[in-house]
């Protein structure tokens, strides 16, 4: 068996740990070629001692100077760099064959599609790539010749339960829907008015699953899973319709395939991500990801209901954009990482998140932009737009608490 080169882009989060854990447990299959992990240096550090990268990217000269210090008496070969371009070439150079896109965010896109266009295995977990420019990404893939697996526990467990030979033609392999499951979060059952109180550290808490501060906040107002449903879209070429969303607070059944004969297929784990990112490492065998059996007796119950859009409207927004297409899921993107920024440092109320989401996709979008610069651009338009409407939700917060 030949080593597989691979680079991780975000390798100080959680996914970017949990593929590190996996990486370790196989050091005959895979082998760290570069890691990426932005203004983390001591994190970056550590792992550059222990996996011998020949290259680490920074977030800047600054943060890179930093990490080379770090690294400056430790027997430690690996160069360092900074920079969005960095990104590029760690994903897209030769000596490449795998890609873990792991950094969080639109920020993420640029280093993805630069996969795509070179032809690599990509392990996608940035989620908002295929949000902001799913069909830019899927044809870049196509094009370049690049697999796209998905890592995202929702996508990951429906390409398990998908027929080996799936062609993205629902039909012709008698699929009636995709459904995916959804924990519902911490605040499932939390009051309604009791929601606009919600504190940051509150809302980072997930029942289930231990994730990075993003994500977690995303879970909490369900817009995680309406950015599921557009990433479910573009990877299974998946229309609208056929996309379903089951509250199912276990997260035991990571979601499912309902076929036309009545059929419905599921993948069941452990909330845990190395068991994702071992099955796309390992393709196609099955490899060790150090994560426990699923101890049935401790299981009392698997238990559904459907979302209520009341309770999350982030979810009902992004259904619209999803039917809306052209550029409204880029907006979404946009706009909720904004909110997300100003909810996490305590600037705006958790409720405000769906409102900014709500202004900035009120203001109406474009058809067809199609360049990545086209979408980078509405991408900043929008933050400024979000920045704005919290900057005036930050004074209503103020004079609340007064
Ligand atoms: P995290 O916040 O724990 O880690 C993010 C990583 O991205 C870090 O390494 C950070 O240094 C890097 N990063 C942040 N901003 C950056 C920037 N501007 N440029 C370059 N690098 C930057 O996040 P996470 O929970 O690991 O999630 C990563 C991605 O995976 C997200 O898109 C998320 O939606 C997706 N995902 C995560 C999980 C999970 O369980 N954590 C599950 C499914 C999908
Ligand atoms: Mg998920």
């Amino acid at each position: 068996m030949s080593i597989q080169n691979l680079t991780i882009l975000g390798s100080t989060g959680s996914i970017g740990e949990s593929t590190l854990d996996v990486v370790a447990r196989h050091p005959d299959r895979f082998s760290v070629f570069a890691l990426a992990g932005h203004t983390q240096v001591e994190k970056l550090a550590a792992q550059c001692r222990r996996f011998q990268p020949e290259y680490a990217v920074a977030a800047d000269a600054e943060h890179a100077a930093r990490l080379a210090n770090l690294l400056r008496d430790a027997d430690v070969k690996t160069q360092v760099l900074h920079g969005a371009q960095a990104l590029i070439d760690i994903a897209s150079t030769d000596q490449v064959h795998g890609v873990m896109c792991a950094i969080v965010g639109a920020a993420g896109l640029p280093s993805a599609l630069a996969a795509a266009r070179a032809g690599k295995t990509i392990y996608l977990a940035n989620k908002e790539t295929l949000v902001v420019a799913g069909a830019l990404f899927i044809d870049t893939a196509k094009a370049g010749g690049a697999t796209v697996l998905p890592v995202d526990s929702e996508h990951n467990a429906v390409f398990q339960v998908l027929p080996r030979d799936y062609t993205g033609r629902l039909n012709e392999h008698g699929i009636a829907s995709i459904v995916l499951t959804a924990s519902g979060g911490p605040f499932l059952d939390t009051d309604l008015a009791a929601l606009e109180r919600i504190t940051p550290a509150e809302a980072v808490k997930h029942p289930n699953w231990s994730m990075g501060r993003k994500i977690s906040v995303d879970s909490a107002t369900m817009m995680n899973k309406g950015l599921e449903l557009i990433e479910a879209h573009w990877l299974f070429a998946c229309p609208p319709e056929k996309l379903e969303v089951v509250i199912h607070p276990q997260s035991v059944i990571h979601s499912m395939v309902r076929y036309r004969d009545g059929s419905v297929l599921a993948q069941l784990g452990k909330p845990d991500m190395r068991t994702p990112i071992a099955y796309c490492l390992g393709l196609p065998e099955r490899i060790e990801s150090g994560v426990g059996a699923l101890d049935f007796d401790s299981l009392s119950a698997l238990t559904f209901r459907r979302p209520d859009f009341q309770r999350f409207p982030c979810l009902k927004l992004a259904y619209e954009a999803m039917h809306a297409g052209g550029s409204a899921p880029c907006v979404l993107n946009a706009a909720n990482e904004a909110a997300v920024a100003a909810f996490l440092d305590g600037k705006i109320r958790f409720t405000d998140i769906a409102r900014t989401v709500a202004h900035c996709l009120d203001k109406g979008f474009s058809d067809g932009l199609s360049s990545l610069e086209d979408l980078l651009a509405l991408d900043s338009e929008t933050r400024r737009r979000a920045q704005a409407f919290s900057d005036g939700l930050c004074g209503v917060k103020t004079a609340m608490a007064v």
